[in-house]
């Protein structure tokens, strides 16, 4: 019997664990190795006086692609997590008081649609159907399969001429709807990975049908719980994962790699390696002993990278019936917010915030009678707004709380109990993130598909990317997709 392949995941985000499950499901022994005290990335938690706080994803589309992992494992999803609805999927809020409930129900759709512009209902009813184009071709087809030559991207071009993928998400939505605000309700969406909806390709509004179809879900005990029950399954088909495991450096033979080294020395050998972690730290520091990570992080570097998020966890020893589980507090500035988010050198004086009030859906993530809260607000990256955080951290959240206490929930700081903040600055030294960016490279049109890094990388025959840098890009469906397309390419590569 010859032996099992050996296989290593650098990361365990929902992309490295996505990965390695699918490799370990198909019989290629594999270890995950993870810097942190904990599994998730992105998706870490944090739990304190009896609140707990999910750090980064907590709107969670396409169960599906989920389900997958564990079918491919031969398991069940519903033994080991539970999937909750979430009912309005959003809530658009505005400072004049008007506000949107984004639910998956035409009717209330087109009865709110009206109230603000009449012929905005059947502009609305052109633009699912254009969303709903652009989510077959750009999701279902191509979203899970490498662009590894130029010739994929060629295949897909007519496809995404026909879908005028190089118009932006606001300009599309904008060809369909009228009213402002509700233009800010559909394109709003690809900030969530991290898109600017004036730069970003149409091809994002794709995630307003991918909601609508498969609808916005929560897991109950939190995003956490999903990703516990993600590292259950891996150990539970044989796989190991080995946390405060801090990789130094992808070890090299010519143009193949033969394992990894800790920065506490320890050794991993292996037949292939696959890294999760921010591509810029992969090439320049993984793999900055090699040729080939000098070249490739030179050129990474000079690309384009999406904005920072400011967070700010708390817990509030009252409810907060006024809210809904996802709140979107849109400011007075809409575009030229955009415009300082992704290319100012400053903090700008307004904001528009994410709230996110879990406890409606689930209230165990708080002690009885209590909430748990963060709120996130988009910020320049550090490349852009080199800002010492540790100064105008503080600054900063004391600014929200008070736009927070004048506008969705007063009293907050009466009733705060817990309270903590994640910053640009956290992004980069926790997560080795590139600029502190929370999403890696900015998904516009030419850093995207055959444009993005690859899922396997072009020299060194051995080595593949998982995660948000690479095809088709971030959020969790997407992080997920690429594990389907980088499990699919190494499967490929180990059994020929
Ligand atoms: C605040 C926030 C809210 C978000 N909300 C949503 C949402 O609601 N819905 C949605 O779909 N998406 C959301 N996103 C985006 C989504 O969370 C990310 O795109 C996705 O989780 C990234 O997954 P990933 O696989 O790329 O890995 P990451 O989560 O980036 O994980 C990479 C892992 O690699 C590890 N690592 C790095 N370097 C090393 C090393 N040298 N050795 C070992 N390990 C290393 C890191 O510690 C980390 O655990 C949000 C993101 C943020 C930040």
């Amino acid at each position: 019997m010859t032996e099992a392949k050996k296989a290593i995941v650098i990361g365990a985000g929902f992309g490295g664990l996505a990965l390695a499950i699918r490799l370990q499901a198909a019989g290629v022994q594999t270890t995950l190795l993870e810097k942190r005290d904990k599994p998730g990335g992105r998706a870490y938690v944090y739990q304190d006086q009896g609140f707990t706080f999910d750090a980064g994803p907590t709107v969670i589309t396409d169960p599906t692609a989920i389900e997958e992992l564990f079918t491919a494992a031969g398991r069940t999803m519903a033994d080991y997590v539970e999937l909750l609805p979430v009912a309005p999927f959003y809530q658009l809020r505005w400072e004049d008081g008007s506000s949107f409930d984004y639910a998956n129900d035409q009717a209330a759709l087109d009865r709110q649609i009206a109230q603000f512009n009449s012929r905005d209902v059947a502009g609305y009813q052109r633009f699912l159907a254009y969303s709903k184009a652009v989510f077959r071709e750009g999701y279902l087809k191509l979203g899970s399969v490498p662009f590894l030559s130029f010739r994929d991207m060629l295949a897909a071009g007519p496809q995404l001429a026909r879908l005028q993928a190089w118009r932006s998400v606001y300009a599309k939505v904008s060809a369909f709807i009228e009213d402002d605000k509700l233009r800010q309700a559909f394109s709003f969406h690809s900030l969530l990975v991290g898109g600017n909806p004036f730069a970003t390709s149409s091809i994002y509004t794709l995630i307003h049908a991918l909601e609508r179809e498969w609808g916005v879900w929560f897991p109950r005990g939190g995003t956490g719980a999903l990703v516990n029950a993600l590292v259950r399954l891996f150990e539970d088909i044989g796989g190991r994962i080995e946390l405060n495991a801090d990789v130094a450096r992808i070890d090299t033979v010519g143009n193949r790699a033969t394992g990894v080294h800790l920065a506490d020395g320890r050794q991993f050998a292996a037949d292939c390696v696959a890294s999760n972690a921010d591509v810029v730290h992969t090439y320049a520091t993984l793999l900055g002993g090699h040729a080939r990570g000098e070249k490739e992080s030179a050129r990474l570097k000079r690309k384009r990278f999406s904005n920072s998020l400011f967070v700010i966890h708390f817990g509030l020893k009252r409810p907060q019936p006024q809210l809904q589980h996802h709140t979107v507090c849109f400011g007075p500035r809409y575009q030229a917010l955009i415009q300082d988010i992704f290319n100012g050198q400053a903090l700008a004086e307004d904001f528009s915030l994410y709230l996110h009030a879990p406890c409606v859906t689930d209230p165990s993530l708080a002690p009885p009678g209590c909430s748990s809260h963060y709120v996130l607000s988009p910020v320049p990256h550090l490349g852009n707004a080199p800002i010492d955080w540790t100064i105008e951290g503080p600054r900063y959240r004391d600014r929200i709380f008070d736009y927070l206490e004048k506008h969705y929930m007063p009293g907050l700081r009466e009733d705060l109990v817990t309270c903590r903040i994640f910053t640009p600055a956290d992004f980069e030294s926790e997560l080795n993130a590139h600029l502190g960016s929370a999403f890696s490279l900015e998904p516009i049109l030419t850093q995207s598909a055959w444009f993005r890094p690859h899922n396997r990388d072009a020299a060194l025959g051995n080595v593949y990317l998982v995660g948000a840098g690479t095809h088709p890009g971030a959020g969790v469906p997407g992080v997920v997709g690429s594990a389907k397309a980088t499990a699919g390419l190494m499967l490929e590569d180990l059994h020929p």
